[in-house]
């Protein structure tokens, strides 16, 4: 088992800089600004127009691996996301702020027990309905985006969450967010940068949909608030990173001890009154310090090769929190020309082996303290490392779900 007990922080794991720190705008977003300068729409993933473009160009060319087949999967991957949320549309289909079926009776009837019962009925719901993992933590005003396309995001006094004209209001009262992940096959996404990897991203969101759809509508046949969100309403990696679901690396995404970076992230907010787990610290930082793999096998240079900065690297990313930034334009330019989305930077962290990556012999006694050298150690320090001598076989996690 990971001992993640053993990886609790009591403060947070990041440093911001209130002076320049503001909420985020979804508009700031690389699909909403690549969208822009493409069409001259607002829109937020006209952007994937020029992806599909290239799909078809390829699949009429014949070129191995972008066959109408491996579209097709792909497509039949993403279909349930699409019908659920698309990506994250906030207070439509079936990612409305209100109840879908729950009688009115069981909305009016707050379930009426401790916060740690209803963490672990939360927990085992989540779990239950296709969540990989699982944290609670306050919802942290500062991670709600400003605005969506078009109307701001307000935290308010009220008692239920609703869309009106000109805003989404979020009472101040639905103040815990119930993070999740679930994890993508680690096979397929080695694939990239071909379809095979897009298939299991689509699986992903899916998969993040029915979760996320199924979770609000128990909190509210138990009497509470929920606002089911998958990429929508508030960033999903600060708040991963608070609920003690992993830490964030020079990549740009979320690593997790069990599945590496190889997961996609959601929520449910609520204002049920609920437990929060604690932010971890299994070394990514200090690993990702020495190791630039992610960096090298992208193709559109889009991650950082520096230290983590407060500066951002494009007018996509948000200034104030300390980071290593990411040119999402460049990296969402490469997805046009590849004609599939890409997953380089996950496939190549040794993170998503699950901790399997080859060690070296002269580990113990060696001084030149390499990538190899403080992976090895990280896995010896979090009892990964079940062996008596070095070179002998690792405890490995194998995170192999293909399927819903
Ligand atoms: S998804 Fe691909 S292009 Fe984008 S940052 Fe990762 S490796 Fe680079
Ligand atoms: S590939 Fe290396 S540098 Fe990149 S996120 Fe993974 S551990 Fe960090």
């Amino acid at each position: 088992m990971i001992p993640r007990h053993e990886m609790t922080l009591t403060d947070k794991p990041y440093k911001i800089d209130e002076k320049n720190y503001e909420r985020y705008p979804v508009t700031n977003q690389a699909f909403a600004t690549v969208s822009y300068k493409d069409t001259g729409d607002i829109g937020l993933y006209l952007s994937l127009n020029k992806m599909m473009d290239t799909m078809i160009s390829k699949m009429q060319k014949g070129v191995e691996g972008r066959k109408q087949e491996n579209n097709a999967l792909d497509m039949g991957a993403n279909s349930l996301n699409l019908i659920l949320g698309n990506y994250g549309k906030p207070n439509s289909q079936l990612l409305k702020w209100q109840p879908l079926f729950t009688p009115e009776m069981m909305q009016k009837n707050k379930v009426n027990y401790k916060p740690e019962k209803l963490s672990e009925m939360v927990k085992e719901a989540a779990f239950l309905y296709g969540a990989d993992l699982i944290g609670i933590t306050d919802l942290n005003p500062k991670w709600v985006f400003s605005q969506d396309m078009v109307k701001p995001y307000v935290i308010k006094e009220t008692d239920k969450p609703r869309e009106t004209e000109g805003e989404f209001v979020i009472p101040k009262s639905m103040n815990k967010a119930i993070v999740m992940s679930v994890a993508m096959n680690d096979e397929m996404t080695k694939a990239s940068p071909s379809v095979k990897a897009s298939v299991t991203t689509a699986i992903g969101y899916s998969r993040m949909g029915i979760t996320a759809v199924a979770l609000a509508e128990y909190i509210r046949g138990l009497g509470y608030n929920a606002i089911p969100a998958m990429n929508d309403t508030a960033l999903s990696i600060p708040l991963a990173v608070d609920a003690g679901l992993g830490q964030l690396g020079r990549l740009g995404i979320l690593i997790t001890p069990e599945y590496g970076p190889n997961v996609r992230l959601f929520k449910v907010i609520t204002d049920m009154p609920l437990e929060n787990d604690k932010p971890i610290d299994f070394g990514v930082v200090e690993f990702c310090k020495n190791c630039y793999l992610c960096a090298e096998s992208c193709p559109s240079g889009a991650i950082s090769f520096e230290e983590p900065t407060f500066e951002p690297a494009c007018d996509n990313n948000n200034p104030g929190v300390e980071k290593w930034p990411i040119k999402s334009e460049e990296c969402l330019r490469f997805w046009q020309e590849n004609g599939a989305s890409c997953s380089n930077c996950i496939a190549a962290c040794p993170f998503i082996e699950g901790y399997k990556s080859t060690m070296c012999i002269e580990c113990e006694d060696c001084r030149t303290r390499c990538v190899l050298q403080t992976n090895t150690f990280m896995r010896k320090k979090y009892g990964y490392l079940d062996v008596k001598q070095w070179g002998g076989e690792s405890k490995v996690l194998y995170p192999r779900r293909k399927g819903l």
